[in-house]
């Protein structure tokens, strides 16, 4: 698995294929220095966080709504029961 996505010009040897290159702490890709997250992992994280605000926004500017007149995207599907 450690040698899977080996490739070269990631190490200090740009000839050498680096052996441990830095990867995405989420979902182990390679990634290169400098990077915290490989892109779809940062697109997903970056989208969560944009949602998060945004909601927490809303929940914050519009105390006389409850939440399921703000989202109401999070209750029209069938109610979840555990
Ligand atoms: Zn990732």
């Amino acid at each position: 698995m450690a040698t899977a996505h080996e490739r070269t010009g990631w190490g200090i040897n740009p000839a050498e294929p680096d052996e441990n290159p830095r990867r995405c702490p989420q979902c182990e890709t390679p990634i290169l220095p400098g990077r915290a997250l490989c892109h779809p992992c940062y697109v997903r994280a970056e989208q969560q966080r944009c949602a998060f605000t945004e909601r927490a926004w809303m929940t914050r500017n519009y105390p006389n709504y409850r939440p399921r007149s703000l989202f109401p995207e999070d209750y029209d599907q069938e109610e979840v029961t555990r």
